[in-house]
């Protein structure tokens, strides 16, 4: 069996005429042998790397021998796969999907629902596992990276007088007075986003963004911080991180069935930066939500100051901040208001 291709060699962008050939039994079994144009004889080779293809172009292999051979888009290579490093050998038997006709799509559907089914259950635990395992300064340099990041694209120096900063700052000493040692050195930082309207949130180590258009939204201190009570309730649950690294078991894991390369980083990377911002799991925010209430209590301040400030959103926002924008994934406020108040 003969697959003719062209091969670009090791380190250079020269083509030459290859053949790869699946040796007989006599000559020891199930190996490849890569003939050259360009010289005479020929060697044994392993496949080292499927390349992913581009958009229905040639298969590019990357051999034991450092060289790429290219074989024609239209060429079955099937036979080949059998040599396929593991991983590629899952990714291109998805890529043939369109081969196995109705009834394999079906079989394949339903074993791959099952497998996500499994995946799943495991997002959560293995998450939480990775996230425990990151060193704190790690992710207090992140939670860093991320804030400036923000300050670039999205943040403004808070407007806030002085005065009302101040106040802020001394309300929320006292809660951090209430966090647990690990989470009492927790920063509070003020800026003005009128893109983003009235919000807070956490990041994923030890800070905490409380937007202008809040303050003033709300204009109310209890609810401020009520508001302020939440995004410590994340900090100290670790809520971002742990969101970023269930998405990262998930990222990881498509690319262990999709076949991975470099993107799968850049996934997470991305991925990561829109999580801050939008995408804690309702269940997070729930347990935020308690943390708030019980914390409000201790202080002896209004724990109705939370259902009052979603009743508010509701009301003056409506639908667009109750199912859209930056708060499309948290749970409803009417479901809020009825967890915080039974
Ligand atoms: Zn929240």
């Amino acid at each position: 069996m003969q697959f003719q291709g062209r091969l670009t060699k090791a380190g250079t962008t020269a083509l030459v005429g290859a053949t790869l050939r699946v040796a007989d039994a006599g000559e020891g079994g199930a190996t490849l042998i890569l003939t050259r144009a360009d010289m005479a004889g020929s060697t044994p080779v392993t496949i080292a790397h499927v390349l992913p293809k581009v958009g229905g172009g040639d298969l590019r292999l990357r051999l034991s021998t450092g060289d790429v051979l290219r074989l024609p888009a239209d060429m079955d290579t099937a036979p080949l796969e059998r040599f396929f490093p593991e991983p590629a050998r899952l990714g291109s038997w998805l890529t043939r999907l369109e081969t196995v006709g109705w009834r394999g799509v079906l079989l394949l559907s339903v074993l791959f629902l099952l497998a996500l089914a499994g995946l799943r259950l495991a997002i959560a635990p293995a998450g939480d596992f990775l996230a425990r395992l990151i060193p704190d300064t790690l992710v207090e340099r992140a939670s860093g990276l991320v804030l400036a990041q923000l300050d670039l694209a999205l943040l403004e120096d808070s407007r806030l007088p002085d005065e009302t900063r101040q106040r802020l700052t001394g309300e929320f000493e006292r809660l951090r007075l209430l966090a647990p040692p690990a989470f009492a050195d927790t920063r509070l930082h003020f800026r003005h986003a009128p893109a983003i309207g009235p919000n807070a949130f956490a990041l994923p180590g030890h800070d905490i963004v409380l937007l202008d258009e809040l303050v003033t939204f709300a204009n109310d201190e209890d609810v401020v911080l009520a508001v302020l009570a939440h995004e410590f309730g994340h900090v100290v649950e670790q809520h971002a991180l742990r969101q970023i690294m269930r998405s990262a078991v998930v990222a990881i894991a498509v690319g262990m069935i999709v076949g991975a390369d470099e993107s799968v980083i850049e996934e997470i990377v991305g991925f990561g930066g829109n999580l801050v911002l939008s995408s804690q799991s309702r269940a997070f925010e729930l347990e935020a939500d308690h943390v708030s209430a019980d914390w409000m209590q201790r202080l002896g301040r209004d724990a109705g100051a939370l259902p009052r400030f979603f009743s508010k959103l509701q009301q003056e926002c409506g639908g667009l901040c109750d199912g859209g924008g930056l708060l499309a994934t948290h749970p409803s406020f009417r479901n809020r208001i009825e967890a915080l108040t039974n």
